[in-house]
């Protein structure tokens, strides 16, 4: 008995790899560390006897998408929700990406981004960051001339930490407008940032700038992510979208959590905070550290403090704390990445941190 042969492209991709071991704290997938608000649960506990389980769910997901458009200030034809933003980016790929297509990315960055490329048959183009991390003009017109229909932009950048300038943005906009390229923003974490490229997006603007609820939103367990984008690109993308992609659960989980936007402000608040107290601590210790505009900081062990970062990745875990091993990444040589989690998980990481260091 016989199956037929994987697609030859996929036998060569490695899956998505963040180990799920079981740690007293986890600080490794830039999860919320706090639950979303309890008056959330309720709400959406009561709604459980509510929705008609034996029908489809509202396949246009009207709700949720009004929701949205209201928070961002948009029209609701502007929103597309999907199963995380990940599924959002899968499917602006099998939009405009696609067997004979290319898309281009700057590395380092997220890996999922090259990941779903590969998914769609979109061929990759790479585009190197400075060793600062920062992305030259050079650069940017070596990747265009090799004609991408879509462009990656990652702000703040996953894992780096770093928030692209609004003067940057604006200018990869215009030059991808003007050759025909759709550019993508992933916003995952635009809201521990001090601007969002959402103020970008207009009729007929070429920019779709994705969001999820995994990080902000504490909802990493529901999956839920949208993107926003001009009429005519979400109208495109909807051809791809499986009918009724959506749960009905999902759907108010969205619509529900919307109505906490006060709560969810001050847990970014709350972070904000606690992220530059990490940093600052990270300043005594023989570590070099990036400037996060994220819930995570990107750090690696300076030669001083005579310890490798996978070295330091199992001190930590031995210590039943759990970072991303970002060591073996390349450009990331020794890089570890912590997401920033409660003070206390803070407080933990840092005492062991400083007494594995000395
Ligand atoms: C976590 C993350 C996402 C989130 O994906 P979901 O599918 O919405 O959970 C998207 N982009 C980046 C850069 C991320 O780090």
């Amino acid at each position: 008995m016989k199956l037929p042969k994987i697609r030859d492209d996929l036998s060569m991709l490695d899956g998505y790899h963040s180990p799920q071991v079981d740690v007293k704290i986890r600080l490794n997938t830039n999860e919320s560390p706090i639950a979303p608000p309890d008056r959330w649960v309720e709400d959406l506990s009561a709604e459980l006897k509510n929705i008609s389980w034996n029908r489809y769910p509202d396949r246009e997901a009207n709700q949720l998408h009004t929701d949205i458009a209201k928070f961002h200030n948009v029209g609701p034809d502007m929103v597309l929700a999907a199963n995380g933003s990940n599924e959002v980016l899968q499917s602006l790929l099998l939009t405009y990406g696609g067997f004979g297509r290319k898309a281009a990315v700057f590395e380092p960055t997220y890996a999922l981004h090259s990941h779903i490329s590969a998914l769609t048959g979109t061929e990759l183009i790479v585009g190197e960051c400075n060793e600062n991390f920062a992305i030259e003009n050079e650069t940017i017109e070596g990747v265009l001339e090799q004609h991408p229909s879509v462009l990656f932009l990652c702000s703040p950048n996953n894992p780096t930490g770093i928030t692209a300038t609004r003067d940057f943005i604006e200018s990869i906009v215009e030059r991808c407008a003007e050759i025909g390229i759709l550019l993508i923003i992933d916003e995952a974490y635009g809201e521990f940032s001090d601007w969002s490229a959402i103020d970008l997006v207009r009729e007929g603007s070429k920019i779709a700038v994705t969001k999820t609820f995994s990080k902000t939103w504490s909802m990493a367990g529901i999956r839920l992510g949208y993107m926003v984008a001009a009429q005519e690109i979400i109208e495109s993308v909807r051809t791809v979208i499986l009918p009724y992609h959506l749960d009905s659960l999902k759907q108010v989980a969205g619509s529900y959590a919307l109505r906490h936007i006060s709560e969810m402000n001050s847990r970014v608040e709350l972070l904000v905070q606690e992220r530059e107290r990490v940093s600052r601590k990270l300043l005594e210790l023989p570590i070099q550290q990036w400037p996060s505009g994220a819930n995570f900081i990107l750090f690696r062990p300076t030669n001083s403090a005579k310890i490798t970062g996978s070295e330091l990745w199992e001190a930590l875990l031995e210590r039943s704390i759990l970072v991303r091993n970002c060591s073996s990444w390349s450009r990331l040589e020794g890089c570890l990445r912590v997401t920033i989690g409660t003070p206390e998980e803070n407080d933990s990481f840092l005492e062991h941190l400083e007494a594995i260091l000395e």
